[in-house]
């Protein structure tokens, strides 16, 4: 079948994106007997977006498997949501979220999906989250591959351009292929087209010239189209439009879709300064896990969105190796020189935060009682002297992963208008809708626990509403 006898088609949904939530939707949409459509922006090689790069899912479970070690309980989960939120959180999505990820593990393995214990090293989630065997392209691959045996559609490198919306009610969509326009009408549609992270203009609105110098780590497909959308077509926003799960990365990681490999997870284990060579936030505030996700924005807020990680030989085994080798010195004044940083501001630095730092035994694997006193900012755990030579450092800059400004949706995925009302057909799934559960901060791999649970209930909902009378 050609594309053009594809888009010729009547289909029930229509739904926009072809990362991890739209899968589920499609998915779950064919099981119930509906006729889904998948129209993704990418060529089928890069098909998946974000979700593609993805490694793991965190899960709740009452008992531990031959993978995850010991029980997540729901409780746990909540607790650690609203620690890293601030409480900035829809309680009933979220905690909805939380309750139904239980499901996730056999639903995934349903659609052929494969999980695997974690890798050592891989920020400490053994016990909290479920490993795709073979990553998110596997995870992708099997999702994709059970689509298409119940007959979900795809058309790659096809992007939705425009909408057709009255009242809240989506008629038919505008899908763009090699410069033709099709108009595609369905029943019902699920805009699970990610978040705006790859549209520099766009994060330029909030950030200013700042933007220019945030790396995206995913995928350049994600420059928020179905967003802006539906946001100029009577959807009520969610989300503060700065706030993202942004990660400090390498500064010489790629522009767009450097991946999982440019992130660094050596923070905890020394300094961070900026390009004035001052400290400027706690590096030992929590465990990695549930603190990793601020460092890209607290990169973003210094001069020129550029910071540096100091360690010593003491440390450089404790994290995960790095794509890209540390520079490395034999004292504190040459590795400020290979960074352009001031020798002797550098030195400064680091000699206040060794004398800051109080005797103490250290263990990365509790919030341990080695912490400053005296010293602004104040290392909170794992604050040990660096000292030891040969001293070694990475350049950070903010590595964007996805933005929380989105669609506002009820408890069944549907997207909420102005009016407060929710639309009878209009279903939104994952990034787009990410910040209905994040207001801010991130816990690891509860992105795809987010996609996954209302690409599920989008994807219910939308088979439902085609029996919907007019
Ligand atoms: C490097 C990296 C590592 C990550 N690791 C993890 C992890 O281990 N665990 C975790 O939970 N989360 C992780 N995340 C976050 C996670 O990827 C997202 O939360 C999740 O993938 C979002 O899924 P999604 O389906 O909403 O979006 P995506 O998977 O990004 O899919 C969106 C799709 O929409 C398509 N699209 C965009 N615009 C249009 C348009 N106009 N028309 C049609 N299609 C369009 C894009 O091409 C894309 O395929 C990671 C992200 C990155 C970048």
């Amino acid at each position: 079948m050609t594309d053009s006898d594809i888009f010729n088609q009547p289909y029930d949904i229509l739904i926009a994106g072809g990362g991890n939530a739209a899968l589920c939707a499609a998915i779950t949409a064919a099981r119930a007997g509906a006729s889904v459509l998948v129209v993704e922006a990418a060529p089928k090689a890069m098909r998946g977006g974000n979700s593609r790069h993805t490694r793991n899912m965190r899960v709740a479970h009452d008992a531990g498997n031959d993978i995850l070690t010991g029980p997540y309980p729901v409780d746990e989960y909540w607790d650690d949501l609203l620690r890293v939120t601030g409480g900035q959180t829809d309680e009933q999505l979220a905690r909805l979220t939380l309750d139904r990820s239980k499901e996730l593990w056999d639903w995934h393995q349903q659609q052929g999906v494969r999980f695997q214990p974690s890798l050592s090293g891989t920020l400490s989630l053994g016990r909290t989250n479920a490993f795709f065997l073979g990553g998110g392209k596997a995870l992708l691959n099997a999702l994709y591959l059970t689509a298409a045996a119940l007959g979900v559609q795809v058309i790659y490198e096809a992007k939705v351009t425009d909408l057709n919306i009255t009242e809240g009610v989506f008629h038919s969509a505008q899908v763009q292929k090699e410069g033709e326009v099709f108009p595609i009408t369905a029943a019902s549609f699920v805009a699970a087209a990610g978040g705006f992270e790859a549209n520099i203009e766009w994060l330029s609105e909030y950030w200013g010239e700042a933007a220019q110098n945030f790396l995206i780590r995913g995928t350049p497909y994600n420059r928020g189209e179905v967003l802006r959308l539906l946001l100029n077509k009577q959807v009520q926003a969610i989300g503060d439009p700065k706030q993202c799960h942004a990660v400090a990365i390498d500064g010489r990681a790629p522009k767009f879709d450097g991946g999982i490999v440019t992130r660094l997870d050596c923070v905890p284990f020394g300094i961070v300064v900026n390009k004035h060579a001052e400290r400027f936030y706690d590096e030992g505030e929590d465990f990695w896990p549930k603190r990793y996700a601020i460092w890209g924005r607290l990169v973003a807020m210094q001069p020129e969105q550029v910071a540096y990680a100091i360690i010593d030989a003491r440390s450089v085994d404790l994290f995960m190796p790095s794509v890209y080798p540390p520079e490395q010195a034999n004292t504190i004044e040459e590795l400020a020189k290979k960074f352009t940083l001031d020798p002797q501001r550098l030195r400064t630095t680091v000699e206040a935060f060794n004398a800051a730092c109080r005797p103490g035994t250290f263990d990365h694997t509790v919030h341990d009682e080695c912490h400053t006193e005296g010293a602004t900012p104040p290392k909170s755990h794992w604050a040990r002297p660096i000292i030891t030579p040969p001293f070694y450092g990475y350049p950070l800059r903010p590595g964007i992963t996805f933005t929380y400004l989105g669609v506002k949706i009820d408890a069944e995925a549907r997207i909420i208008m102005h009016d407060n009302k929710p639309s009878p057909n209009m279903f939104a799934a994952g990034e787009i809708m990410a910040g209905n559960v994040l207001g801010k901060g991130y816990l690891a791999g509860i992105g795809m626990t987010i996609g996954s649970i209302f690409g599920r209930i989008a994807g219910q909902g939308a088979a439902q509403a085609k029996h919907r009378p007019e």
